[in-house]
């Protein structure tokens, strides 16, 4: 089933896209919760965490790295957070795979 995502990576709708290879995408969450938030995603359509495989690891593997990578682009040198919703009760909105990567200020602790 495709999503608002398979729309961004398609092109069939417009992003503001900031990293993107054969294999994942990241842009800017539309409605941001901090001063950076960023949306990575695989190509790949899977919805949510917990229909990952053992042959997605590495692409999971690859979102972390972009990850890191965007972060260090973002200059958020003094931290951020990385979480993916899964499931009603985290209030996961869109079925198609994603970290948030959040940052850009201090975030308060959670948990
Ligand atoms: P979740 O609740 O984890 O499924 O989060 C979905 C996120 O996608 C929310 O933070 C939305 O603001 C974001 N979002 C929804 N549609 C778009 C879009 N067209 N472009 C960018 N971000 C979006």
């Amino acid at each position: 089933m495709t999503t608002v995502f398979g729309k961004i990576i398609r092109r069939e709708i417009p992003a503001d896209i900031i990293f993107e290879n054969d294999r994942v995408m990241a842009f800017r969450d539309i409605r941001p919760v901090a001063p950076v938030h960023i949306i990575i995603i695989p190509k790949k359509e899977i919805p949510d965490l917990q229909s990952v495989s053992a042959e997605d690891l590495p692409l999971i593997g690859e979102m972390v790295a972009a990850a890191q990578q965007i972060a260090r682009d973002l200059g958020l040198d003094e931290g951020y957070r990385l979480l993916t919703n899964n499931g009603p009760d985290s209030g996961q909105e869109v079925f198609h795979l994603h970290f948030h990567l959040i940052g850009g200020k201090p975030l308060g602790k959670i948990g």
